[in-house]
């Protein structure tokens, strides 16, 4: 899915979770929304980089648009976006930085609860990309394995795969959380206005 849509479903499911006191007293939320996007950092610094230089500096190998080259080859073949856009896609890497945050807070450590919290940010991106990509999912098993990707029966891109339908899906989702928390700040603002204004009288 789209990385804007990762960190507002993250929001909104933490919240909801933290409002029916289904999370643990010690959330470290920043840490968690934090975790929901960094795996799509490294793709989408690589993106900027190289479509820097195809479009403005050299040529790609066989004449094709930089966007079909880098995503359809290099994201594909390329050791370098292979590794920078797994390692934080793969179940493996972030079940061991859930174990390490852990290890953390049993012993105290004040990074523990951060990057516990970031590893369960980038496990449920991960699940999340899991279930909306078909041929160009995460590498389950990176870095055990570097080609097993879980062909999901429906993408959020690719239209035979009710790629069409999916990001319809996607952005009214979108639209709906935005509101939720529009709607939540607005209602706080006017709450906290009436108060001081009943407070001055
Ligand atoms: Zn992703």
């Amino acid at each position: 899915m789209q990385t804007v849509t990762h960190f507002l479903l993250t929001a909104f499911v933490s919240q909801q979770a933290r409002q029916r006191g289904w999370l643990p007293r010690r959330v470290h939320l920043p840490a968690l929304l934090i975790g929901s996007v960094l795996p799509d950092l490294p793709f989408t610094l690589l993106t900027l980089g190289f479509g820097l230089y195809y479009w403005w500096i050299g040529t790609t190998p066989i004449g094709e648009s930089p966007m079909i080259y880098m995503h359809f080859a290099l994201f594909f073949e390329d050791p370098l976006w292979i590794i920078s856009h797994n390692i934080l896609h793969s179940l493996v890497i972030t079940t061991l930085l859930l174990g390490l945050g852990w290890w953390g807070i049993r012993r105290n450590r004040r990074w523990g609860l951060s990057v516990c919290w970031l590893a369960v940010g980038t496990q449920l991106h991960t699940i999340i990309d899991i279930g909306t990509h078909h041929s160009d999912g995460p590498l389950l098993f990176f870095p055990i394995n570097w080609s097993y990707r879980f062909p999901a029966p429906i993408s959020y891109w690719e239209t035979a795969y009710y790629g069409a339908v999916v990001i319809v899906i996607e952005h009214v989702v979108n639209v709906l959380i935005m509101s939720y928390f529009l709607t939540r700040w607005w209602q706080r603002r006017r709450t906290s206005r009436s108060k001081h204004s009943s407070n001055v009288n």
